[in-house]
Formats: C-alpha cells, sequence, structure tokens
C-alpha cells in the first residue's frame, strides 16, 4: 500500500483501523495510508476538537 500524498487531510477523511497490535490510519478520500507526519496533524486536530492541549 502506498502512501497518501494529499496536500489536505481532514479529521472525517480518516478511517482508522487495526493492524495487529498497532492501529493505522487511512485517507478514506484516496485510499491510502496516512504519513507519520499527517498522522501527528490529525492528531493535532483530534485534540483540538477535544479540548485537549498538547502540552501538560
Ligand atoms: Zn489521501
Amino acid at each position: 500500500m502506498n502512501m497518501c500524498r494529499c496536500p489536505k487531510v481532514g479529521l472525517y477523511e480518516v478511517e482508522f483501523k487495526l493492524d495487529g497490535m498497532r492501529s493505522i490510519a487511512q485517507h478514506k478520500n484516496c485510499g491510502e495510508l496516512l504519513s507519520e507526519q499527517q498522522q501527528n496533524e490529525i492528531q493535532k486536530q483530534m485534540f483540538k476538537l477535544w479540548g485537549i492541549k498538547g502540552e501538560e
């Protein structure tokens, strides 16, 4: 499977799946896996949505 190269990935365009012991994020629009950088970006969006601040 290739990595997603979409310039912008929205939180609701991502599907989380389990791959063995770890979870992987897939971009629904293109069907590819998110890169580490994109996953971090999504995580930030999620934290913002939940009102969780990045730092302790
Ligand atoms: Zn994509």
